[in-house]
């Protein structure tokens, strides 16, 4: 495969000297060691796994490679804490999460820095990022003291019937590498805001965030209620999966580790909470606001350099207006900053988070051209240090495409045509994936029919991701199963009880 080196992008970066603090020695880095009942400890074993800046190629710290045995030490101190953790009352619990919120906020700029520097990704994504893991922790907060349920009552005669909500008790937390520290507080928030205990395992390329917030919250939180062990999936994740005494495990992830951990967690008849990749259609109908189509696919197809899994990667577009829409998208593209994090405000594009992903990227912009597809805009690696791929537009897509149907989460999107509402919605309906889509019209019919026929978890219509914590965030079909953020997250970490009393009336 060969990939031509840029030449419509380049990398910004910091001017020599200016680059201060996202140097290795100059990074607010966590302790090593697992942090485990409220402390960092070592681990049993000192074989470590080295933590990379992708726009710079530099090795920024390094952490413990867990092994099973940590994940055993941690569920233990888990499953202590969480007997008295469970049994507090709902206030009790806000205000710890209340807690953990305004720490987070105290030290903001602490976990941008952590962040950019171990992600890549631009400061203004970083504060996005910090920015909402404040309010998902205040959300759930507020949220578990207003649970509801089905009404207490009589439906049997004789007997009062009570619903109880308890916690599920220890939650294995497995999370990616594409927002470390925002995914990691989707999981956090609710397990404990339900009376779980958890212990987590962020990804191995990512896990100083978290580490960061272990280090913050130690001695303010109940210790054990929240545990981490950094390590591979293979190892670490694998144990949370399998561990008798953990009842529920969640992973963000791939379809394939989704699928590592479901198959491993039936072994004990575990439950599981899956939220996995996508591919995102945006569906652009002739009587769209082209304009603001084109704007709104220039944010969510390239927001964290399409690392993300409800990117607006995948657009299906009228042909009667296709020719136009991609005018308005190649412009708004050819805008896009990219940059190291250290490199300015206006910095839009980091890189990818490894070299293994880089090259997987470079690989399906090969294949595309190959494939005779054109490419209308980018297309290409930036050449230098660092992952970084130039924000692409890839048009002249047929249905079917390898392109247009497996994730690639980079800066890439495709376009393709359609002639009939149908064939849109057949089109769309036409992925593994069942995440999020959106439908841009003016038309009210539209507007309300097509999001029904669409087979994804969150449907925009004339945006795409805008995400909120009063509403679900998950998928259909090979993106999993199981909520994040709203009620509904709190639901699935809870398990129901019913309790019937025998009163003889
Ligand atoms: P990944 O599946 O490679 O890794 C995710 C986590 O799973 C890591 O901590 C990893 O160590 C762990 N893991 C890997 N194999 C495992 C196994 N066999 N058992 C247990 N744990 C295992 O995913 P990634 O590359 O870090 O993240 C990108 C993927 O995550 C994309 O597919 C993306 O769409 C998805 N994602 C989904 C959402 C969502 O809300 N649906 C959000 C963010 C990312």
């Amino acid at each position: 495969m060969t990939t031509t080196q840029s030449e419509t992008f380049t990398v910004r970066r910091a001017a020599a000297g200016s680059a201060g603090e996202s140097a290795p020695s100059q990074l607010p880095l966590p302790p090593g060691g697992h942090f485990i009942a409220g402390s960092f400890v070592p681990g049993a074993s000192f074989q470590t796994i080295d933590v990379m800046n992708p726009a710079t190629e530099e090795v920024i710290a390094s952490v413990l490679a867990g092994t099973a045995a940590d994940v055993d030490t941690a569920v233990a101190a888990a499953v202590e804490a969480q007997k008295t953790w469970g049994s507090t009352t709902p206030k009790q619990r806000a205000d710890v999460l209340n807690l953990i919120a305004n720490i987070i906020e105290a030290n903001r700029e602490t976990f941008e820095v952590i962040e950019s520097a171990n992600t890549g990704k631009p400061r203004t994504v970083a504060e996005d990022d910090v920015t909402s893991t404040i309010d998902t922790f205040r959300f759930m907060a507020g949220a578990s003291r207003t649970l509801t349920s089905m009404a207490g009552g009589d439906y049997a005669t004789g007997h009062t019937s009570v619903i109880l909500r308890e916690p599920v008790g220890v939650v294995g937390v497995i999370t990616p590498w594409n927002y470390p520290l925002l995914m990691a507080a989707w999981k956090i928030a609710p397990i404990l805001a339900a009376g779980n205990s958890i212990v987590m395992k962020p990804s191995e390329q990512t896990p100083l965030s978290t580490l960061k917030l272990a280090e913050v919250l130690a001695g303010r939180i109940p210790d054990g209620i929240l545990n981490v062990v950094t390590g591979q999936g293979r190892t670490v994740g694998q144990r949370l999966s399998e561990h008798p005494s953990v009842a529920l495990v969640a992973l963000t992830g791939s379809v394939a580790s989704g699928q590592s951990v479901a198959e491993t967690a039936a072994r004990s008849v575990k439950r599981v909470h899956l939220e996995l990749g996508g591919k995102a259609p945006v569906v652009v109908f002739p009587d769209a606001d082209l304009a603001a189509a084109a704007a709104g696919v220039r944010n969510a197809g390239y927001w964290n350099a399409g690392q993300d899994c409800g990117a607006a990667c995948r657009v299906l577009v009228h042909e009667s207006v296709a020719e136009e829409f991609t005018q308005h998208l190649v412009r708004e593209v050819g805008t896009l900053v990219v940059g190291s994090p250290d490199a300015g405000d206006d910095v839009e594009i980091g890189p990818m988070i490894s070299r293994p992903h880089f090259e997987r990227v470079k690989e399906s912009l090969a294949e595309a051209r190959e494939a005779g597809l054109t490419v209308a805009i980018g297309g290409s690696a930036v050449e230098g240090t660092g992952f970084f791929i130039e924000p692409t537009v890839i048009t002249n897509v047929p249905a079917g495409a390898p392109i247009a149907t497996h994730e690639i989460f980079g800066p890439v999107v495709t376009v393709e045509t359609f002639s009939s509402t149908d064939e849109a919605v057949t089109r769309a309906n036409e992925s593994p994936y069942g995440l999020s889509a959106s439908v841009w019209t003016k038309d009210s019919s539209l507007s309300l029919r097509v999001p029904k026929q669409l087979d994804f978890g969150t449907v925009w219509v004339n945006a795409h991701l805008v995400l909120a914590c009063e509403v679900p965030w998950g998928g259909f079909k090979g993106s999993g199963y199981g909520r994040d953020l709203s009620l509904y997250a709190l639901d699935d970490y809870s398990r129901t009880k019913h309790v019937m009393i025998n009163h003889g009336a």
